[in-house]
């Protein structure tokens, strides 16, 4: 491995990644001039050594930090041990991660996947078979607009801003929307048909837009009236991100089902669908699998994650240190509001900022963010971000806004 300041052995260098991206990768991704070949913490360096602050963590996945040694340690150590048998057979890191998930959470069973996408398609089975089990012919799930679930067949239909894409159609029946936090339009939506309202408890790829106390309460009373689940999509906000484990617990209602991934790995790709007792007997064998979920390296990783996060002085360091980021964002000129909890902040620029432009300069200027929407650039720090790291954020975003 290179050390700071140092290229990585036998690293290609970005302009010839570029010219092999250009030539055989598919088109879905615009990326930044950047090839990261190394990290530690909340920092990353490029191949010409150049430092950088993550304050994107690969989307809220790097939370524990990059490459952190607890999880390195449990990685290899598994690696060495045993990689993969498949779900035919038992392995102790899926069972012992599934009871950890399940006992920090809602209590009832627990679906391994790979991908946020997928343990939302084990939430849409599961809430359509227990929908039919009820005589549903044509179960509905309903979400709000702004919301992202993910780009899988299920998930995309319940993303409302991206099922409207003609040129992927035909979409999946039975999903609707209504605009984020109407909890009239909810009321009026929500029916004998309803198989689960789905929602995120902070919209994250829309901007950073907090789902309110007002319409989660009116969808945990709608769901109990007919029988429908509550999901809460916590492949964003959980794990630690907001400063509870999951961010259902700061609110008024306890879900049915939640869905996590993201951070879950911390940096390897696993998933979980995980229920309360009210929805943990609906599938069974046959109704659902993968080939690698749940493998051991992956189940490994997400152990020692949940040995960093699931500690309560490092929550409340997220709920301190993100109040911290957010006040020195909010006395910042050409801010117009700072939006979020935890650890998880979009900031709104005001008219006339691109936040194209900015997310940009702060690159040049050693700092990584995200661009959600023209007017908002997104944070999503490590959780294990020093305060003094915070606050040279901070500083950056100042003198980039100021030019
Ligand atoms: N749900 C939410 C709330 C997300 O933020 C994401 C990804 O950004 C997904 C689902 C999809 O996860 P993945 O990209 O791992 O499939």
């Amino acid at each position: 491995m290179s050390g700071a300041g140092e290229s990585a052995a036998g690293a290609i260098g970005l302009q010839a990644a570029q010219e092999l991206d250009e030539r055989y990768l598919m088109r879905t991704y615009k990326r930044a001039a950047v090839d990261f070949v190394r990290g530690e913490g909340a920092l990353l360096w490029d191949e010409d050594g150049n430092e950088y602050l993550d304050f994107l963590t690969g989307i809220s996945v790097s939370s524990v930090g990059h490459c952190n040694p607890a999880v390195v340690a449990a990685v290899n150590e598994q690696a060495a041990r045993l990689m993969h048998v498949s779900n035919l057979f038992y392995t102790e890191p899926m069972a012992r991660l599934a009871q950890r998930l399940s006992d920090s959470s809602l209590g009832g069973r627990v679906f391994f996947c790979n991908s946020g996408t997928e343990a939302v398609e084990c939430a849409i089975k599961i809430a359509r078979k227990r929908a039919h089990r009820r005589g549903v012919a044509a179960p509905e799930i309903i979400s709000f607009e702004g919301d992202f679930h993910g780009r899988s067949y299920g998930a995309l239909a319940a993303t409302p801003g991206m099922a409207r894409n003609e040129a992927l159609g035909p979409m999946l029946p039975g999903f609707r929307s209504v605009p984020r936090n109407d909890a009239e339009a909810l009321r009026e939506a929500v029916g004998p048909n309803t198989a689960a309202v789905m929602l995120e408890p902070i919209q994250g790829e829309a901007g950073i837009f907090p789902t309110s106390d007002e319409a989660l309460l009116v969808a945990r009373q709608l769901c109990d009236e007919v029988g429908a689940l509550l999901v809460l999509d916590e492949i964003q906000t959980g794990l630690g991100r907001t400063g509870s484990l999951w961010a259902y617990e700061q609110t008024p209602v306890r879900p049915d089902l939640i869905t996590s991934a993201k951070a879950l790995g911390g940096g390897l790709p696993i998933g979980a669908c995980i229920t309360a007792p009210v929805a943990a007997e609906v599938l069974e064998p046959g109704d659902h699998g993968s080939t690698f979920a749940g493998a051991p390296v992956a189940t490994a990783a997400a152990l020692a994650v949940l040995d960093v996060i699931d500690d309560p002085a490092l929550l409340r360091g997220v709920r301190e240190k993100g109040a911290a980021l957010r006040e020195g964002l909010t006395a910042l000129d050409g801010v117009r509001e700072v939006r979020g909890r935890g650890l998880m902040v979009g900031v709104g620029l005001e008219e006339g900022i691109e936040a194209a432009t900015l997310a940009a300069d702060l690159l040049g200027r050693g700092l990584v963010v995200n661009v959600p929407r023209p007017d908002t650039i997104r944070l999503l720090p490590p959780l294990v971000v020093e305060s003094a790291q915070i606050e040279r954020a901070i500083g950056l975003i100042g003198k980039s806004l100021v030019g």
